[in-house]
């Protein structure tokens, strides 16, 4: 489309430069003409005129001498011819009849046609009046001027000029628009595809049309694109080597705070077992809220190591066919040995098989999350772990008769640290329990999703992929 139109547009150039060479050449030859007209007009009434003075200055015996030279030097035909038209003397191919040199006498200036063809004539009497003989001349009109021939050419050249300029301007314009194009989406694709493309290097512009303007905005893009990049690149490295720090520190945290925790742990374990001795009631009480106070800050640590493994990608998960039922089973007998202290009734329900795509380790780390929360915000009642399918994917639901959590709060409990008011308040464990259970469902690509309402209870569903065998 784009291609007619530049097609139409270089012919109307054409035709504009075809129509103006042709009104230059008319106007052009009609002012040759003009001018080669009144030139020989002069010329007919000089030689005329001069010839009868000089004829009147000659004696009779020389006068047709004198004419034949004129005639033979100027190339004009001379007739001296009587009032009645009767030639008298003459240098011409062929004499006019007596009526025409009479006519041509009442006329005193025109054209006529003699042996040689068209010619102009001029009647001039010799003599003061009323002169006896008169003396006419005619000077050949050229057919074809050389001037209008010469007009002709350059006219030519004009017109082959402005269609060549016409030719060039649509090679400029419109030149390999196609191939422009494909150049420039050659190296955006390239760009696209291969990322160390050298994105900073302008397409060298091909032509000053859209394609040019296009290729102009493309570099302008690339320019600003590759300053992106350049920022991206550095911001990405400072960020990985603050993440390289960041996981070397918390190895280096792991290590130094686990370790003597561990020894402090087993150290109240030895006590509280009264292997070395019996305790007063006291220290009892004392290195119990020690091994508690310990328990609670490995949690901790450990809570905050796996966050950090799981937003750097360092844990890895392998999935493969799992049973939903088997982790759901396992889970509810720790979960009822948790519960065992309160009247809290831990169930199973699960009236199908249901295999998912998991990682067992990680699914049963899910399971076991979403259960221990249960526990330890139930105080009465039930909690029933729910297997269940349909056709796309697997669910497991922990079902709690707990104490609920406000709307305001279900989006929040899934972040990291958060805790709901109430809980705060008692200042019990870390509230990354949730943040870790959803980002390992996520990386099952899985949902956990949650329905509570206050005071009636809470339960919270993962779903998987199901797998069908
Ligand atoms: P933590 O249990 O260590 O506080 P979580 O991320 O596991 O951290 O839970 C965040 C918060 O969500 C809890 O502090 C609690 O307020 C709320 N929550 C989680 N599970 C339940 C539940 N079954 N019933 C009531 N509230 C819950």
């Amino acid at each position: 489309m784009r291609l007619h139109l530049r097609l139409l547009a270089v012919l109307v150039v054409i035709g504009i430069s075809i129509f103006a060479a042709s009104l230059i050449g008319v106007a052009g030859l009609r002012e040759v003409r003009q001018v080669n007209d009144s030139a020989i007009a002069r010329r007919a009434t000089l030689i005329a005129e001069t010839l009868a003075a000089r004829l009147l200055a000659t004696a009779p015996e020389l006068e047709q001498e004198l004419i034949d030279v004129v005639s033979r030097r100027t190339g004009v035909e001379l007739v001296v011819f009587d009032r009645q038209g009767r030639s008298i003397r003459d240098a011409a191919l062929e004499v006019p009849s007596v009526d025409q040199l009479a006519l041509f006498r009442r006329q005193r200036d025109g054209y006529g046609d003699t042996r040689l063809g068209r010619a102009r004539f001029h009647v001039t009497p010799m003599g003061p009046p009323p002169a006896d003989r008169f003396l006419i001349a005619f000077v050949l009109a050229p057919e074809s001027s050389e001037s209008s021939a010469a007009l002709f050419s350059a006219l030519l050249g004009v017109f082959l000029f402005l269609s060549a300029g016409a030719a060039v301007l649509m090679l400029a314009v419109g030149r390999d628009a196609g191939r422009d194009i494909a150049f420039v989406q050659a190296r955006i694709q390239a760009m696209a595809r291969v990322r160390s493309e050298p994105t900073g290097e302008p397409i060298p512009m091909r032509s000053i049309d859209e394609v040019g303007h296009l290729t102009q905005a493309f570099n302008e893009l690339v320019a600003r694109f590759a300053l992106a990049q350049h920022a991206y690149s550095d911001d990405l490295s400072r960020a990985q080597a603050a993440d390289r720090e960041r996981s070397a520190f918390l190895a280096a945290v792991s290590h130094e705070l686990r370790t003597p925790l561990n020894a402090i742990l087993g150290f109240a374990d030895v006590l509280l077992s009264g292997v070395d001795g019996p305790l007063t009631p006291d220290d009892f009480d004392n290195v119990t809220q020690v091994r508690g106070s310990g328990r609670h800050l490995l949690g901790l640590i450990n809570d905050i190591l796996e966050l950090s493994a799981l937003e750097s990608g360092q844990l890895k998960i392998q999935l493969e066919p799992v049973s939903l039922n088997d982790i759901a089973a396992a889970v509810v007998r720790e979960g009822a040995i948790l519960a065992a202290d309160r009247p809290v009734e831990v169930t199973l329900v699960a009236d199908e098989q249901v295999t998912v795509l998991a990682d067992p380790r990680r699914l049963r780390q899910i399971v076991t999350n979403l259960v221990s929360n249960a526990v330890k915000f139930t105080e009465r009642g039930e909690i029933a772990v729910i297997v269940r399918s349909n056709t796309s994917s697997g669910t497991l639901t922990v079902r709690d008769t707990g104490p609920g959590i406000p709307p305001e709060e279900s989006v929040r409990i899934f972040q990291e640290f958060r805790q709901t008011l109430s809980e705060r308040q008692r200042r019990r464990g870390t509230g990354l329990g949730l943040a870790i259970t959803r980002r390992l469902v996520a990386m099952h690509n899985g949902r956990l999703d949650l329905e509570s309402e206050v005071g009636m209870g809470s339960a919270f569903t993962v779903s998987l992929p199901v797998v069908r065998k």
